[in-house]
């Protein structure tokens, strides 16, 4: 066992800081990377060291292996936390830091390899009987079998990039005519964003619900589940509310999904926190959809329900511990709510809003809790992700946790950029919601932009904005569905991969 003393946490924002908190309580000196642009964030003031890796895009700073790898030398560290998103699942980087004889704090490079293909790695589950989704388990290139296998499956189905991630490379087709148009487009997406066209096909869920099981694994072959997240509230096939429990399972689904998701994890001989996310059915069925092999954004709806500091957790592990507990062990205490506080107008389609925050103030009080990682009068940098915090509460009742919720988005005081925040009192006060009956079509299903306005007004500027309508109404048609187009996708998206 090796008791690490220094960490390099290889991200920004406010993952950046959770994890040096945790490493600051265990006694571990944190040290810091940062682009041009965050010089002076929170994450650079935080660390004991501070270093500048390059110029604001991710692609020279936050992406380049060898200058981080640099600065753990420089700088003395034994070990590297790649926090989510960046190079958090890129195997040749967890390799590079393993040969440079530091500890990656993380799955082995193996793990994430198998994992990272999402055909590969429901060819590895399906040998451990974890239920697929139906659809072909190679890579399709010929468009008249592919047509047949769709038709075998019955539209609409769904074809998928297996590098992909993030909601991107994804098409859903209605009928056969126009199947070659979307395969093309998915294959042109995938090759962009992944630089990886292979495609495969899935049967497309109609009301599915997304529901992931945390798994924690040691390198001595032990893994438990930490339960589940309900993730449905999506936009862009992109979760903007979770929580922990689901409202819809019961105990023995529990048992039966999480048996599952520690069986697709010992697939990959996985150790550290991943996560096995799940396609739930009307019907009570459920299917693996990909392994995510970091920490999630999500997790602390997890941390609030368990008590346990995963974080902590995935360096004891690193270290060569132990899991400190069995599965008899673990129990859900509680409630919990997560909502990301997004820089982005749900008015206009969720697209990203670019600013300075003015006004910033944080909600506080019992069973609150923030991460973020900005501060008022700071700018939003537009290279990266827009997410600007995680409001996430706990209770004892979900009912609790909702209201509780209500009251934290009320006290919270943002301006100069638009957020999520209205957006998130709509889906707490929301009767499908409420009553746990919904999926991840809420948003199409439930959400226009003008619902907005009438709650976060007063009654002049709702009749006004009632009136707006009306005539606006009058004059063309309101679109179906809130969800973006695919093309629309972010700027700060397409830096990142
Ligand atoms: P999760 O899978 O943890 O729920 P998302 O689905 O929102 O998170 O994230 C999609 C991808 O975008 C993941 O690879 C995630 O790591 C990455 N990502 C999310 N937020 C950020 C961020 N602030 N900076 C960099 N990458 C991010
Ligand atoms: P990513 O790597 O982008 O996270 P996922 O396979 O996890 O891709 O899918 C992201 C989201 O897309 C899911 O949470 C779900 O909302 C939707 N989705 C994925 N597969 C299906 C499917 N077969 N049917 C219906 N919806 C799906
Ligand atoms: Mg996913």
């Amino acid at each position: 066992m090796t008791k690490i003393k220094k960490l390099v946490v290889a991200n920004r924002g406010e993952i950046a800081l959770r994890v040096m908190r945790s490493a600051k309580e265990m006694g571990i000196a944190t040290v810091a990377v940062f682009s041009e642009v965050d010089r002076n964030a929170m994450h650079v003031r935080f660390a004991d060291e501070a270093y500048c890796i390059g110029p604001p895009p991710s692609s020279e700073s936050y992406l380049r292996m060898e200058k981080i790898i640099d600065v753990a030398k420089k700088s003395g560290a034994d070990a590297i936390h790649p926090g989510y998103g960046f190079l958090s699942e890129n195997e040749d980087f967890a390799e590079l830091v393993e040969k440079e004889g530091l500890i990656f704090i993380g799955p082995s490079a193996d793990s994430m390899r198998l994992m990272g293909s999402k055909l590969a790695a429901k060819e590895a589950v399906a040998k451990f009987k974890v239920p697929l989704v139906p659809g072909t388990s190679t890579p399709i290139n010929d468009i008249g079998e592919a047509k047949s296998i769709a038709k075998k499956i019955g539209y609409p189905v769904l074809i998928k990039a297996s590098a992909g991630g993030g909601g991107k490379g994804m098409r859903v087709v209605e009928n056969e005519n126009e199947f070659e148009n979307q395969m093309e487009r998915a294959i042109s997406e995938a090759m962009a964003a992944f630089g990886d066209g292979s495609v495969f096909i899935e049967k497309y869920v109609l009301k599915p619900r997304h529901i992931e099981f945390q798994i924690f694994g040691d390198k001595h072959g032990n893994v438990v589940h930490l339960f589940e997240r309900e993730c449905s509230i999506q936009r862009r096939h992109q979760k903007v509310v979770e929580e922990a429990p689901s409202a819809v399972l019961t105990p023995e689904l529990r048992k039966k999904m999480g048996e599952a998701a520690v069986n697709a994890a010992k697939a990959a001989n996985y150790y550290n926190a991943g996560t096995i996310e799940f396609i739930y059915d009307e019907d009570g069925s459920f299917y693996f959809l990909e392994m995510n092999t970091r920490l999630q954004v999500e997790h602390p709806v997890t941390e609030l329900i368990t008590g346990l500091d995963l974080v902590k957790l995935q360096i004891k592990i690193a270290e060569g511990e132990k899991l400190p507990f069995q599965q008899e062990d673990l129990h859900i205490h509680g409630h919990a709510i997560e909502l990301r506080v997004c820089a982005e107008d749900p008015s206009n389609n969720f697209l990203p809003d670019i600013g300075t925050l003015h006004t910033y103030r944080r909600p506080q009080g019992h069973g609150v809790r923030v991460d973020d990682g900005f501060e008022e009068g700071m700018k939003i940098p537009v290279q990266y992700d827009p997410l600007l915090a995680k409001l996430v509460v706990h209770a004892q009742t979900r009912e609790l946790a909702m209201d509780k919720m209500i009251r934290a988005i009320e006290d919270y005081q943002i301006s100069g950029v638009e957020t999520t925040l209205g957006f998130g009192k709509f889906v707490m006060q929301h009767h499908a919601f409420r009553e746990g009956n919904f999926n991840t079509r809420f948003i199409e299903n439930y959400f226009k932009p003008e619902m907005l306005k009438e709650r976060t007004e007063g009654p002049e500027e709702q009749l006004a904005a009632a009136l707006a309508l009306l005539v606006q109404q009058e004059s063309k048609p309101q679109p179906a569905s809130a969800i973006l187009p695919t093309a629309a996708v972010s700027k700060w998206r397409k830096n990142r991969v």
